[in-house]
């Protein structure tokens, strides 16, 4: 629930608009009820139902409960991939603390459209539930190309290269600080590609094995695999 509001100000949510209609008709709150809200960037805040009018909820927020957090500075950027696939990869990169999921338009993807805001309501969902009040930064999808020409020369882009590359925990630990894992899609990535990516000075190709894992599983453990050596 988006709230831009001082402690005691008196904040009216209207009725119609999906958090109050939740509020009422899902979770039926009643006066003096003690809610939570976060706005994903300001932290958390415990708000007491103080009037249900006709057009209107009127929250009160009476405590911060949790200040805005840190998240390491990791992105994942993905390939888009088919759909439950492509929200499993957005959940668990929530979970798992990733600043920002950017979503990367590469040749052999079989998915070229992505509906944002159904992956952020998929990143909302998950910050709920594993209590995280800053939500990842969600990027509009980017070409490949387009990414690499504009590739920061701060921050490592680590490439999950499925034809072979370093080993990954030595290869994260020599690497530290602000940092990137760049996961193909389910067709992986050709080899002009493959070429374009390493030719950026802070690419670092990575193995994650030598199996071949579906995109997801590749996203989901290179995270991990990061947030172990580096994360909160
Ligand atoms: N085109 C690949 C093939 O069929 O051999 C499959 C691509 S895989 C489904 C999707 C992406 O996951 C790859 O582009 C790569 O980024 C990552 N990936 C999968 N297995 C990997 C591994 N063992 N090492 C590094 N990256 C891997």
């Amino acid at each position: 629930l988006h709230v831009e509001t001082q402690l005691g100000d008196g904040v009216a949510v209207p009725v119609d608009g999906n958090p109050a209609h939740y509020l009422i008709s899902v979770m039926r709150v009643k006066p003096d009820d003690i809610i939570l809200l976060f706005d994903g960037r300001s932290g958390e805040w415990a708000a007491r139902v103080r009037d249900m009018r006709k057009r209107d909820l009127v929250l009160e927020c009476i405590s911060q409960t949790k200040a805005p957090e840190e998240v390491p500075d990791f992105w994942l950027c993905c390939a888009p991939i088919k759909k439950g696939r492509i929200d499993l990869i957005a959940e668990k990169a929530c979970e798992l603390g990733v600043a920002k999921l950017q979503p990367v338009l590469t040749r052999r993807a079989v998915v070229d459209k992505l509906n944002l805001d159904r992956l952020h309501a998929h990143l909302v969902e998950a910050a709920e539930q594993c209590g995280r009040t800053a939500l990842p930064e969600l990027g509009a999808m980017v070409k490949l190309d387009a990414l690499l020409r504009e590739w920061p020369d701060d921050r490592w882009l680590f490439f999950a290269d499925e034809s072979g590359g370093e080993p990954l925990n030595e290869t994260l630990r020599a690497h530290p600080g602000a940092a990137a894992f760049l996961i193909g899609p389910e067709g992986g990535f050709d080899p002009a590609e493959r070429e374009a990516i390493r030719a950026v000075g802070k690419a670092v190709p990575v193995s994650l094995g030598p199996r071949i894992l579906r995109a997801e599983t590749a996203a989901i453990a290179a995270t991990a695999a990061w947030m172990t050596l580096n994360g909160d």
